[in-house]
């Protein structure tokens, strides 16, 4: 089969022709991939820098995003069937530690992911799990369904504490923080505000539902959270970017008892005065990561199908997988949008 191979640990990857088709386990479903779309972690692998190269045991094909049919079963599957139209859940939970014993498979303690610890899927078959698969609603074509898993990332972030009615910041308009803009937007937030730095990734934000949107390398942002909410503050401020600095000034914009959700992953420590900042503030401070095992995923099927927003608006290139260079050199330029690859099958199919 076709497909971007990793082939030693170092910057680059090559598009091969000969890779052979990966083995079915008893548990493991077989899928032809349609579309494949490109996340920050395949950057990270395909620049071999510290995250890939202490995790991706190489050789190997990389790539977790994407939807395909399936093609065989494994001997003990039981819920899904040759024909059905899948998307795939990148974390493979073990299923029988602490985590996954009490609802939290997402955070599973021996997680491992598709794409980065066992092969993946930017190539024509790709092996998963029957645990990691997700049949995709009828009305979704086979492009936003490769962006499900990066829209749970979205979703998961937004919808961890409340947000209807509540005035929104998301930190950062790349493929997710736009996602998240859309789902606050569909969650029914009395307004978002869309922070980034880029003006084209800001008008993309826009079109997802963001009624404000600030540069901040022209604007400041406290002064244009505290002129939007009568000088009270945000009601909620979401982070997508792991910038330190963003954050600790993104502070100063919320609201007392506000809501601080992080999602991104700052790559240094962060220097703010608790006492003020969240104590006297009583902010209310937490984390989100991935996805939950499946209710992320029912939640953002039921976003697409209200038609508040529109997956189309987020993809911002698609590609031969051929030309796997020019997509990353794309992202590396800071062009907006989700990056999506196409397998020939998924070109011959119309997608
Ligand atoms: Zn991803
Ligand atoms: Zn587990």
């Amino acid at each position: 089969m076709n497909g971007i191979f990793k082939h030693m640990a170092a910057p680059g990857a090559e598009y091969r022709t000969d890779l052979p088709i990966p083995e079915v386990g008893p548990t493991d479903l077989l899928v032809r991939v349609h579309v494949a779309a490109i996340c920050g972690t395949d950057q990270h692998i395909y620049h071999w820098n510290e995250y890939a190269s202490t995790r991706v045991p190489v050789p190997m094909v990389f790539g977790h995003e994407f939807a395909g049919d399936v093609v065989a079963v494994g001997e003990s599957v039981r819920s899904f069937r040759v024909g059905d139209r899948v998307a795939t859940e990148t974390h493979i939970p073990c299923g029988h530690c602490y985590q996954c014993m009490t609802g939290n498979q997402h955070n599973c303690e021996e997680m491992k992911i598709i794409g980065v610890h066992v092969p993946g899927a930017f190539s024509d078959y790709a092996v998963i799990p029957e645990a990691c698969a997700w049949r995709f609603d009828d009305s979704l074509s086979y492009r936003h369904a490769a962006m499900l898993e990066p829209m749970g990332v979205a979703v998961h972030g937004v919808f961890s504490g409340e947000i209807a009615l509540q005035k929104t910041v998301i930190l950062g308009c790349g493929p997710i923080g736009v996602m998240a803009v859309g789902a606050a937007y569909a969650g029914g937030a009395a307004g978002v505000m869309a922070v980034d730095i880029f003006d084209d990734k800001l008008a993309m934000a826009k079109k997802l539902g963001a009624s404000e949107l600030v540069n901040t390398r022209r604007d400041n942002l406290v002064q244009r959270i505290l002129a939007w909410t009568d000088g009270r503050g945000a009601d909620v401020i979401i982070d997508y970017t792991g910038n330190v600095g963003l954050i600790e000034e993104a502070f100063g914009g919320l609201r007392k008892a506000g809501r601080f959700t992080m999602v991104g992953l700052p790559s240094k420590k962060l220097s703010l005065d608790l006492t003020n900042a969240v104590v006297y503030k009583e902010a209310h401070i937490n984390g989100s990561t991935g996805r939950l095992m499946y209710q992320t995923w029912y939640q953002c099927e039921a976003i697409l199908k209200s038609g508040a927003i529109s997956l189309d608006d987020v993809i911002g290139g698609v590609y031969d997988m051929r030309d796997f260079e020019r997509a990353f050199a794309d992202i590396a330029a800071g062009h907006p949008g989700k990056m999506l690859f196409l397998t020939d099958y998924g070109k011959a199919n119309g997608d």
